[in-house]
């Protein structure tokens, strides 16, 4: 008998129950208990959408971060906030979200790393980043070298008690010791595994309790064994595992997100008594397991993808799954690859989605219920489940056969991707020569990274429009009047290259999603990325081209309409082909490459329409570059290399004139400014403000050859930077980067911040711009004379 289990389920709820409970607790509008109230209900809900499960997760919800959590149950909090009295959960989000709540959430927008400590004058919020390669972001657990641990698993206990009140069937689920250190800083750079010594007598303590409690497994996920791991690390497993398997609970160490390749031997070995694995991200992986794993020990086998909205093939899955079950009789479990934390919750809230692209989908629920099928038919055959085999068929049929997913068109342009397609005409030397006489830019010319403030009324505009109760004309003219303001102030502000300003534009992604073919969007499509923060990565389901054919234009009338209204140069605005890619939910049909390509088609299709609309910049947003790269550094380059590639394709079309921008939210590029450099644009704007521009060290080592904006307006921050701080910040990146290579501008869009911010930061910008070619012109004056007289 086959056991099927879960490894996680979504805990925001099928309407973001929790996100808006929390924010309500948050604001003061509703009480400790009502917040505690609705967390029960939807732990007993989620509970019950598992049912038929054998064993179903207790501990994966949380009122903000199973990381955090693990802080908690670990005694781990940082020292920030010891010795605050009164409620643990006022304290848990204390570490959530730093003291001045309101302001703290604000700072960290939707975006690849958080934190830095940052507060005003409050408790520091923990810092966040990615969990893996997932766009959830947990709190980094702090350490250093005086670190102790002392359990407290009052909360674990609390919901223990619960499932066993309502009769659930259940693993607790925790976060295992060598993962959570590893995933965690040492504040002091001491050696965080030489806190290991330490941490696992509180885990041993932790399964005892658990065992006291009648619990027969527990899941400790380890996907950490999964990352390229050093021998230190490799052997601090060992430890681990071998000190907690005196334990009188059963151990299954869970990894996921990837393949355990080099580790598969350590992680076959460990002294567990199961093993779950990642069987979608790593088919290949299991057969060689299989042979190394000793007979005694269980093999969860994720099968159905928990990083993705597709349904499942059962009857291929059933075909592979077989012989292993033969094979490995009752010690096979099957379940989910991962949590299923990481897509939306179900299916059938989804009144609007197209009825054919729906019927080619599964969210978490949908999901459970195929692994239900699965394990009916490894117990009592396929006959057993005939019917569901027979309709999950049918729609895969569906959907292969659909002309919504194939377009030949796209694939025959595809087919026409050649190695000329992705290079400019001349290398940038020439390139910046003609561009610099046709724009005539000032020294240190200043610019925006796109967006600006994104007003009550251009939100209402929009979502009037969206819901049919404003007319076009109405919408565009209220659209209109947006860019006609901004345009004005930027015009005042005396800024050298303008910006529409992106009214029109809710969520870059969507935006471009929206007026492409091969996209389709959700209604309650929520996935959590932090907090009560969710995400509803659009659908990418088909062949991508822009609409009627491949030539309606998406921005060309936005932006000439901003360009009719300056002679300053108005950049064009658009978001690249990898950014798109990353924040959607990719087909899985094809490689992830091939539909990265077709994006590169359709953004190129309108990067030559705004050239021929007279634009003379364009700049292609790849915020979302760097969050692409895979676990293993082993296989970074092969990304790269198709990443930059559509990149180039989708900007390198152009005119030697054309001036080409990219913008990247983030400036961590020692590992890959390589690529960065490859990219080519003759611009490249990033975020530097915070860390006083010393990641710009990055490109002065490389020698990057082109132009680059360093950021010097924090932007996830309502401070306004003076003059003087930005002169003294461009001042540091010309010790990196020669003068006349170097740009000024913010760290990203400014569609967060309010116009009284936006201004007087944007006025200290130009200032310091003005300071800067004021001392340039005074320095080389000197020179030329004293040129001039020999
Ligand atoms: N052009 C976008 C904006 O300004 C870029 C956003 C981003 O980098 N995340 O809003
Ligand atoms: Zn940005």
């Amino acid at each position: 008998m086959t056991t099927i289990h879960n490894l996680g389920f979504p805990r925001i709820g099928a309407r973001r129950e929790l996100k808006f409970a929390l924010e309500s607790y948050w604001r003061g509008e509703s009480s400790r208990e009502e917040l505690q109230t609705l967390g029960a209900q939807l732990r007993q809900r989620h509970w019950q959408a598992q049912a038929g499960l054998d064993l179903v997760p207790v501990g994966d919800f949380s009122f903000y971060d199973q990381v955090l959590d693990m802080s908690f149950l670990l005694g781990n909090l940082p020292e920030r906030v010891r010795g605050f009295h009164g409620d643990a959960l006022d304290n848990y989000f204390r570490v959530a979200r730093g003291r001045s709540a309101a302001t703290s959430d604000a700072w960290r927008l939707a975006k690849g790393s958080y934190g830095h400590g940052a507060c005003c004058g409050g408790v520091a919020a923990g810092e966040m980043t990615k969990w893996f390669d997932t766009n959830y972001h947990y709190i980094v657990p702090e350490f250093c070298a005086g670190t102790e641990f002392k359990l407290d698993a009052a909360r674990l206990l609390a919901q223990i008690a619960e499932a066993k009140a309502q009769g659930v069937r259940f693993k607790p689920v925790i976060v295992g010791p060598v993962t959570y250190l590893a995933i965690g800083k040492a504040k002091d750079d001491s050696n965080k595994l030489a806190l290991l010594e330490r941490l696992l007598p509180v885990y041993a303590e932790l399964l005892d309790t658990l065992a006291a409690q009648g619990v027969e497994w527990v899941q400790i996920d380890e996907p950490i064994l999964v990352t390229e791991l050093d021998a230190d690390w490799q052997h601090a497993f060992n430890t681990a595992y071998h000190q907690l398997k005196a334990a009188k609970v059963k151990i299954l160490l869970a990894t996921y997100f990837g393949q355990l390749q080099e580790n598969a031997y350590l992680a076959a070995n460990l002294p567990v008594d199961g093993l779950h694995v990642d069987a979608i991200s790593d088919p290949g992986g299991v057969l060689p397991l299989l042979g190394l794993l000793p007979a005694h020990k269980v093999l969860s086998l994720g099968v159905i993808n928990g990083r993705n909205i597709w349904k499942t093939d059962l009857s291929a899955t059933l075909d592979w799954l077989d012989p292993i079950a033969q094979r490995l009789g009752e010690r096979l479990w099957i379940a989910p690859s991962c949590s299923l934390l990481h897509v939306p919750v179900d299916l059938d809230s989804e009144q609007k989605l197209d009825p054919e692209v729906k019927s080619w989908l599964a969210f978490a629920q949908q999901k459970l219920g195929e692994l239900r099928v699965l394990g009916k038919a490894l117990r009592n055959g396929r006959d057993a489940v005939k019917a569901e085999l027979a309709a999950n068929a049918a729609a895969l049929a569906a959907r292969r056969a659909s002309p919504r997913v194939h377009n030949p068109a796209v694939q025959v342009a595809v087919a026409r991707i050649g190695a000329d397609l992705g290079r400019r005409e001349s290398a940038y030397a020439q390139r910046a020569a003609k561009q610099a006489a046709q724009l005539s830019l000032p020294a240190y010319p200043t610019t925006t990274i796109g967006s600006f403030p994104q007003t009550a009324e251009i939100r209402h505009a929009r979502g009037e429009f969206k819901a049919g109760r404003l007319d076009r004309p109405a919408y565009q003219a209220a659209m209109r009047a947006e860019i006609a303001r901004s345009v004005r102030e930027q015009e005042k502000l005396g800024l050298d290259v303008l910006v529409h300003g992106e009214a029109e534009r809710n969520d870059m992604v969507e935006y471009f999603g929206e007026q492409l073919e091969g996209y389709a969007f959700s209604q309650f499509g929520w996935v959590q990325s932090y907090g009560s923060r969710c995400v509803k990565p659009p659908i990418l389901f088909g062949d991508i081209s822009r609409q009627n054919n491949g030539t309606k234009a998406m921005t060309v009338e936005w932006t000439t309409y901003a360009q009719s209204l300056t002679h300053k140069p108005m950049k064009g605005m658009l978001t690249g082909p990898v950014t798109m890619l990353n924040w959607s939910f990719v087909r899985d049909d094809q490689p992830r490459s091939a539909s990265c390509q077709q994006l590169a088609l359709a953004i190129r299709d309108e990067v030559l329409d705004l050239e021929k609309a007279g634009i003379k910049i364009i700049q292609i947003d790849e915020a979302a570059l760097r969050e692409g790269l895979p676990l293993r550094r082993a296989q970074w380059q092969q990304y790269l290399d198709w990443a930059v590639e559509a990149f180039r394709i989708s900007a390198n079309g152009v005119r030697d004139e054309t001036q080409i921008h990219t913008h990247m939210c983030y400036s961590e590029f020692n590992d890959i400014i390589a690529s960065i450099a490859a990219m080519d644009a003759d611009v490249v704007t990033i975020e530097t403000s915070r860390s006083d521009m010393e990641l710009l060290d990055a490109f002065e080592h490389f020698q990057y050859p082109n132009q680059i904006g360093p950021g010097v307006y924090d932007i996830h921050s309502p401070n306004i930077p003076t003059q003087e701080h930005i002169v003294q910040l461009m001042k540091k990146a010309a010790e990196r980067i020669p003068a006349e290579r170097l740009w000024i501008n913010p760290d990203c869009g400014l569609k967060t911040r309010q116009w009284d911010e936006v201004i007087p930061a944007l006025a200290h910008m130009v200032q310091a711009a003005r300071a800067l070619r004021a001392e340039l012109a005074a320095h080389s004056e000197p020179r030329s004379v004293a040129e001039a007289t020999c």
